[in-house]
């Protein structure tokens, strides 16, 4: 097994603790990888490194343009390693290889856009109401950043951080999850190659409580850029009030995916099946809640349960699989607990509901995709987050009750809404309460189009033109161009 090491000011370096935990394959169930354990000496370290390279020439002194350079730079050698990466992220977190291919062969469009977009900030000058002045502004970044980045599409959540931090002109401390950290050290090496300068891109692994913890809460670090569950995310908030410190934050959902009976009906049960079932349920934006136009509630389910039924699972590495094993040994837990809690709560259960024991899922952790039917918006099952392949089914009678059940959630990242009328597009999609909307489509995602959550979905927005503003800060600058000294007792 390999025993990797922490990028640390440019050199890989063992953990100030020097011992190291293991990797494990979901699918296996086996370790196949040793990942350093580091610790708050590291996050120091780290820390320090990355603020020095912050205000070193070669980094703070280079152009916006050769900086963007850079970024496209490693855009083009992640797109040569894209099956390597992603034959690593699938080993290492389960999800199928074609999903990781696609991430990995997309992920270098994020690092062209936000290279082109080095070079187009700009100030602006003020008309300023004051005679004999000149006022202009800068956009300036905001300094070392801390990214913390969960295990479901490792690579994918850390680019729509690191892509837009670093061509504002930032640097990196960053810390994948525990549970899929393997991947970000072949990031690493390819940040190397691209010719980044040291200190600009750290990556310290470890636990949540050893490593993220010291890292958010160091004072040298002013923004912090996190993707996880609420929980954590809000534990990370209050990191960033005592600090001070810019912060975006993307918490997770409880999305509804919502079927009129005006929709094309096969082209709404694929969409809701790629709603819970792609990636194993394990997205924030996983659409967990099927709101269903009663008049089509009950021939909906039976189109639903013909299509999930043949869901094939398996090994994540092979072509056919549609659903892998879930990521993580506690996750795998936290998902069965969940179908026992709403088969208490009285939801029926149409579909799975168990653990998967079928040959071909070996010794994962697989759970059978789920269904459950006759579920109460006020059941668990239909407010908290499971991230695993668990739908909930909820009718609702008219457009005004599915917008109350919709928003009756303190989640609001994403919504989906199957119609074939324009004005109901437009009305439920001006209605909802949630960071992207998806109309007659599902888990679409770009690096041009702006992604974040409304309410305890998250604060701030990833990609698109208003991500690079989240790791930037305005200077206003005012010079005096009459020369001659007002009263110094009266505000200019
Ligand atoms: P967490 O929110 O705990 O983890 C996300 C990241 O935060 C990981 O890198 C984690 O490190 C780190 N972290 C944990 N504790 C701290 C801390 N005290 N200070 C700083 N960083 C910390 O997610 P989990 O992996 O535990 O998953 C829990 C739930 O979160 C899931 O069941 C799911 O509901 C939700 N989730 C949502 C995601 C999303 O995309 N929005 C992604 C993943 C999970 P470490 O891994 O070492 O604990």
């Amino acid at each position: 097994m390999q025993k990797h090491k922490l990028l640390i000011n440019g050199a890989w370096v063992d953990p100030s603790t020097h011992a190291w935990f293991e990797s494990v394959n979901p699918f296996t169930a086996q370790p196949w990888a040793m990942v350093p354990r580091a610790a708050k000496e590291d996050v120091d370290k780290a820390v320090a490194a990355a603020k020095a390279a912050f205000y070193s020439p070669a980094w703070r002194g280079m152009t916006a343009s050769a900086r963007g350079a850079l970024l496209v730079k490693f855009a083009d050698l992640v797109a040569q390693e894209a099956e390597r990466l992603a034959t690593i992220e699938s080993t290492d977190n389960g999800k199928l290889l074609a999903e990781m291919r696609g991430q990995l062969n997309y992920i270098p469009q994020w690092f062209r856009y936000y290279g082109g977009l080095a070079d187009k900030i700009e100030g602006r000058v003020i008309p300023i109401d004051k005679p004999g002045v000149f006022n202009f502004t800068r956009e300036e970044p905001v300094g070392v950043v801390a990214a913390i980045t969960p295990w479901n599409s490792p690579l994918m959540l850390a680019t729509w951080k690191l892509a837009p931090a670093l061509a504002a002109g930032c640097t990196i401390v960053w810390k994948p999850s525990e549970y899929s950290s393997v991947s970000a050290f072949a990031f690493g090496e390819l940040f190397e190659k691209a010719g980044f300068p040291p200190g600009v891109v750290n990556i310290i692994t470890g636990f949540g409580n050893e490593v993220g913890g010291p890292l958010i809460d160091h004072p040298d670090v002013a923004k912090i850029a996190f993707t996880g569950g609420d929980k954590t995310g809000e534990h990370v908030y209050q990191a960033a009030a005592r600090g001070i410190k810019h912060v975006t934050l993307e918490l997770g959902g409880k999305s509804a995916n919502i079927v009129f009976d005006d929709a094309t009906m096969d082209e709404a049960v694929k969409g809701v099946v790629s709603g819970i079932f792609a990636a194993t349920g394990q997205t924030c934006i996983a659409g967990s809640r099927a709101l269903i136009h009663r008049p089509i509630h009950d021939q909906f389910v039976e189109k639903l349960l013909t299509l999930a039924k043949t869901a094939k699972m398996g090994n994540p590495l092979e072509a056919a699989t549609q659903v892998g094993p879930v990521t993580t040994r506690p996750q795998y837990e936290k998902v069965l607990d969940y179908i026992r809690i709403a088969k208490d709560e009285g939801a029926v259960c149409r579909l799975g509901g168990n653990p998967a024991t079928r040959p071909e899922c070996g010794a994962g952790w697989f759970v059978e995709p789920t269904i459950f039917t006759g579920v109460n918006p006020a059941m668990r099952i239909a407010n908290e987050e499971v991230f695993g392949p668990v739908l909930s089914m909820i009718p609702f009678d008219d457009e005004e009750d599915a917008i109350r059940i919709a928003n009756d959630t303190v989640f609001g990242l994403a919504a989906g809404v199957w119609t074939q009328s324009i004005r109901r597009a437009l009305t439920m999609s001006e209605r909802l309460e949630a960071g992207t909307v998806w109309v007659n489509t599902y888990r679409a995602v770009s690096y041009m189009s702006p992604f974040g959550g409304y309410k305890r979905s998250g604060i701030g927005r990833e990609n698109g033109a208003e991500a690079i503003y989240e790791y930037l800060q305005t200077k206003s600058v005012w010079i005096d161009i009459a020369g001659n000294a007002p009263n110094p007792f009266v505000m200019r």
